[in-house]
């Protein structure tokens, strides 16, 4: 099982990632937690190009590649394998985030992000969890975290309003695939409801 989480940053989406891996761990599963950018040796190579150093240096398209190529590295050596050991892996964002975070909120490039997603990528999650949270809160929640990377926090709320509606689009455009989980509660009311909705993925 392919699971990919989604959200705005500060939308507490990789807490609930460890909180749900423990839980299916607890269920005898075996899981992989990883996460994008990065997931694999090369990838987090990559990572750091993108998420370090001047944020203006690479034009939208250039990242779309960056980003596609880091894709494609975990693809190859983190996830693929894990599912075909039979592992339930569980991705910290996945080519949403690109399809968002590049294809939307930075000019309309959704076109270019998907042919090139199609051609090098070819695959989605089987379900993707979409943590829905309003911007303010996300920034505060994201600007009281240390030792993270602050490059989406510096794009401000603006950036993130679009981000979030963005992301509810997609949701609302491919209902199989997507749950919507709201954020705003404590994390364990969240973690209940990400587990409701994964165990009714599993059965
Ligand atoms: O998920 P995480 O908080 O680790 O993401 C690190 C940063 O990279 C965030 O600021 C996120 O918004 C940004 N990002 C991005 N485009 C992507 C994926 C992540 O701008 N495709």
């Amino acid at each position: 099982l392919f699971l990919s989480l989604e959200g705005i940053d500060g939308s507490g989406k990789s807490t609930q990632g460890r909180l749900l891996a423990e839980a299916l761990r607890a269920l005898g599963h075996v899981v992989t937690l990883t996460r994008e950018p990065g997931g694999s040796a090369g990838a987090e190579e990559i990572r750091r190009l993108v998420l370090e150093g001047d944020p203006d240096r690479w034009s939208a398209e250039t990242e779309i590649l960056l980003f596609t190529a880091a894709r494609r590295d975990h693809l190859e050596k983190t996830i693929r394998p894990a599912l075909s050991r039979g592992e339930v892996v569980i991705c910290d964002r996945f080519a949403d985030s690109t399809r968002i975070f590049q294809g939307v909120t930075r000019g309309d490039l959704r076109e270019t992000v998907n042919r090139l997603h199609a051609l090098m990528i070819g695959v989605e999650p089987d379900l993707t969890l979409l943590f829905d949270l309003d911007p303010e809160q996300g920034l505060s929640r994201a600007t009281a975290r240390r030792g993270h990377e602050m490059r989406f926090e510096d794009m401000g709320l603006e950036f993130q309003t679009r981000a979030r509606a963005g992301f509810l689009d997609l949701a609302r455009a491919h209902p199989d695939r997507f749950r919507i989980i709201d954020a705003a509660p404590d994390a364990e009311t969240v973690a209940r409801a990400v587990r409701a909705a994964v165990l009714d993925a599993l059965t």
